[in-house]
């Protein structure tokens, strides 16, 4: 059997329609390889009617702007050039004429190329989506053997490439991002006076860092940057998340602000921050005044507990001092004040425990106080985020920071630090998080279809019943 596909353009004109054979299948008798189209079959059909659409719609924007838009006079043609343009069906080596503007209506104007014109850009928006969003998820390695395994890209798609467009697209992702909260903002100060308040959609904001290994720097201590990631929790859907290169962000709360109004939270509605009390992630909640509840994680202050305990209940019973029981006793005193949001009567008490001990009695009792010292420390430097949590329990509301660290290891840890050798330059590590956290908050999808309106289609483009 013999099957032909034929492509039938026909312009809105008076013009006969233009029909092009583009494939032909032999097919012989019925068994599984057989059946429907191969994937070779499929990709060159699909580069085929790609290039004869393109031919066709490249000839049509020629004719229709080769007249003077005046006089209707035939604008002359004063050469050749070809275009390349790269998309996901193939790349297009598109002829683009440089023509005169007409003589009577506009002497001395420079010749132009109406078809560069109306292509700016070289490479088709869906093209950059697809680069990009399989970038962000895996290695760029890998993007170009699927994209090349399923796609008729039919030239050379380099990793190189995909790291420019993942540099492109992430510096336009967080410009966006930008404007878009500039907008929320002004949107929500306008709504402001009117409307009664709604309860915010955000139960909270979970920030949280991880480390990337810095290219270049071979071994040494010093080699790593910090990654900020936040997310939030939502009572309805799954939250949504950020994330940003430390050093690179010198407004973090200009970030903070952006993500809250972008997530749907008004600027006059508290929020609650949680999180496991590092300096930077407290750098990162900076500027919120009085507007944020922090909380520092329960479950942090609860595991540094629990890991003091299990070295009283190992400290030989014959030291002198006080008896294993009554440290305990002292430090579950300290842990019932932290759970009821009083740290002060907390630290004195873990204090006077610390009294009781001699760190010149025995290793042992050195490395116990050593631990109770971080502790107390520890404490004090977040006592400001201690909150009742028995309280916030009771009522529901969270105490743990678990989701964000979910978090961390889903947006920074799958992609960036599989392998111990991965390496990043902050600012090209920086510019895929953008991406990355877009495609997890399935989001990217909808930015390239508001860059590029003539991508999301609508009814022009439906397909044939
Ligand atoms: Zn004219």
């Amino acid at each position: 059997m013999r099957i032909t596909l034929q492509v039938v353009v026909q312009d809105e004109g008076e013009m006969p329609a233009t029909v092009t054979e583009i494939a032909q299948f032999e097919r012989d008798g019925l068994d599984v390889g057989s059946l429907g189209l191969h994937l070779e079959e499929a990709k060159s059909l699909l580069g085929r009617l790609q290039r004869t659409m393109v031919a066709a719609q490249v000839a049509e924007a020629v004719a229709r702007t080769s007249i003077c838009p005046t006089c209707g006079t035939p604008l002359a043609c004063k050469g050749h050039h070809r275009l390349i343009f790269r998309t996901p069906f193939g790349r297009l080596s598109i002829d683009s004429p440089r023509l005169y503007p007409c003589r009577q209506c506009m002497a001395n104007a420079p010749t132009f190329s109406p078809v560069a014109r109306c292509l700016p850009e070289r490479v088709s928006p869906e093209l950059q989506y697809l680069e990009v969003k399989f970038a962000a998820l895996m290695s760029y390695g890998l993007t170009v053997n699927v994209l090349h395994e399923i796609l008729p890209l039919d030239h050379v798609l380099a990793a190189s490439s995909i790291r420019r467009q993942v540099t492109a697209l992430g510096r336009r992702l967080e410009a966006d991002q930008a404007t878009d909260g500039r907008q929320q903002e002004e949107i929500a100060a306008g709504s402001r006076l009117q409307d009664i308040p709604e309860p915010s959609p955000v139960r909270a904001v979970g920030i949280d860092g991880g480390y990337l290994r810095l290219a270049g720097h071979g071994r040494r201590q010093d080699g790593w940057f910090e990654v900020i990631v936040g997310k939030s929790m939502r009572d309805q859907e799954a939250g949504h998340t950020f994330a940003y290169v430390h050093k690179l962000e010198h407004r973090p709360a200009d970030r903070m602000s952006s993500f809250l109004l972008r997530e749907g939270v008004q600027p006059d509605q508290p929020v609650t921050f949680l999180s496991d009390g590092g300096d930077t992630v407290r750098f990162a909640q900076l500027g919120f005044g009085d507007r944020g509840e922090y909380v520092l994680d329960w479950f942090h202050i609860a595991m540094r507990i629990q890991n003091l305990e299990q070295m009283i209940k190992g400290r030989p019973a014959h030291c002198d001092g006080p008896s294993n029981a009554v440290l305990i006793k002292a430090l579950h005193g300290a842990t019932c004040h932290l759970w009821h949001g009083c740290p002060y009567p907390a630290l004195r008490r873990l204090e006077s425990l610390g009294w009781d001990l001699d760190a010149e009695a025995s290793p042992e009792e050195a490395k116990l106080l050593g631990k109770l010292e971080e502790l107390i420390i520890y404490l004090d430097n977040n006592r400001h985020c201690i909150v009742n949590y028995g309280d916030r329990y009771r009522h529901g509301e969270p105490i743990a920071s678990g989701f964000v660290e979910s978090a961390v290891n889903q947006v920074v840890s799958k992609r960036f630090v599989k392998r111990q050798q991965m390496a990043w330059r902050p600012r090209h590590a920086h510019n895929l998080l953008q991406i990355r956290t877009a495609a997890l908050n399935d989001q990217f999808r909808s930015n390239i279809e508001r860059w590029y309106p003539s991508v999301a289609g609508g009814e022009r483009h439906r397909l044939a019943a």
